[in-house]
């Protein structure tokens, strides 16, 4: 089997502004596969959308079944892959996903099979970035009551877990400023967290999980001062309380005794590795869109497993990505719990791939169809600017 042709897709923006890239790989055997680079949102889409184009010579002629082969000669045919960001990593994922989608097809079997067999049926989720709200015409959350109100909506749809960044929003409008939670968080604003957090703890009950999110915009100071408040309130863990720098990890966890999450802006094993050793997080993130793809993903989070580390895949992009990530979620022994971003509900983004897998009662399916087990939709294709290359 040989790759013939690649159309590389970026996406118009949905009712959010998020525009995914995407990637279909066509071979000479009628089978295709499909990527996506998980770089939706957050202004790298278009280099992202770039980044593919650039490596799509280095795949036609291969055969996709060397999803290795394939893998080291786009990390190796790109000079910036030697300690690389989310652009050369998202590309080489996208192209990855596409293999392993092609992969299942032609054995006519789901990814999780490919990678081991499933070891649960189903994947407990949480609700994740409350403080944004719920679906179309939502609005930041403010109000010690609007964080009640989307907590009581989880509950409702059958979730027992949240994720929370409660320092983003002022109580009356706009944000709190990047200055604001460095440092040292004044005591007014600590009241505001606190209040919040008191609230949701109430409403979640003993039983219920919460996750502390702060986006790398607290440093380590500010991070332990905070961390030492919610500490009364049980979180589950506490993601991205500082940037990614391994000893700065390990430092918030030693100090607060939480445990810490990151690996949204982690990228290949050579990164992992560093804060495996640093001892710098317990519950690793990896983005099967930014990380290096199924191959570098499945890993790093075996890598983990070693070190006794819980892993959460880090889920924000398409149904498409979903639908990839609840593959390695069914297989991995040491899975956490699955992120289910009320980022991605918007009807446009949901439009973007043929399936899309809901939580029933706050817990994940495993899809069951050969390869990813969705695929690019028509929809996608028509609207989104296409490139193609052969
Ligand atoms: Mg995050």
């Amino acid at each position: 089997m040989k790759i013939t042709k690649v159309d590389v897709l970026l996406a118009k923006p949905d009712e959010q502004g998020w525009t995914p890239v995407f990637c279909r790989v066509y071979t000479d055997s009628g089978i295709y596969g499909d990527g996506e680079v998980a770089l939706g949102y957050g202004g790298a889409s278009r280099a992202a959308f770039g980044m593919v184009q650039d490596m799509a010579g280095l795949v036609i002629g291969m055969d996709p079944l060397d999803h290795e082969l394939i893998w080291r000669k786009l990390y190796q045919g790109c000079f910036w892959g030697v300690n690389g960001g989310p652009i050369v990593f998202g590309a080489i994922s996208a192209y990855d996903l596409a293999m392993w989608d092609i992969k299942g097809k032609f054995f006519n079997q789901p990814l999780y099979k490919l990678l081991g067999g499933k070891i649960r049926n189903e994947m407990r989720a949480y609700a994740s970035q409350l403080q944004q709200g719920w679906g179309i015409g939502r609005s930041p959350a403010r109000s010690v009551e609007d964080y009640v109100k989307n907590c009581e909506i989880a509950l409702d749809k059958g979730f027992d877990a949240v994720k929370i960044n409660f320092t983003t929003h002022r109580p009356d409008e706009g944000r709190y400023s990047k200055t604001e939670q460095t440092a040292y968080i004044h005591p007014d604003y600590m009241d505001v967290i606190e209040s919040r957090l008191a609230a949701v703890r109430k409403t979640m009950g003993k039983n219920g999980d919460i996750i502390l999110e702060n986006h790398c915009y607290t440093d380590v100071q500010s991070a332990v001062q905070m961390g030492l408040m919610a500490k009364q309130y049980h979180p589950y863990y506490y993601e991205e309380p500082v940037t990614p720098h391994p000893e700065l990890l390990a430092q918030v966890h030693q100090k607060t005794g939480i445990p810490v999450a990151s690996g949204e802006r982690i990228y290949s094993a050579w990164q992992y590795e560093r804060c495996f050793q640093a001892d710098a997080i317990q519950v690793i993130q990896p983005d099967l869109g930014t990380c290096g793809g199924l191959t570098e993903v499945k890993k790093i989070c075996d890598m983990s497993f070693v070190h006794e580390l819980g892993v959460q895949i880090h889920v924000c992009g398409s149904p498409l990505v979903t639908a990839a990530s609840l593959h390695i979620e069914a297989v991995l022994p040491n899975f956490v719990i699955h992120e289910y971003n009320v980022n991605c509900m918007m009807p446009t983004m949901l439009k973007y791939a043929t399936h899309d897998y809901q939580p029933v009662n706050g817990k994940m399916p495993v899809p069951e169809l050969p390869g990813i087990g969705s695929e690019i939709s028509d929809f996608a294709f028509q609207n989104s600017t296409v490139v193609t290359f052969e």
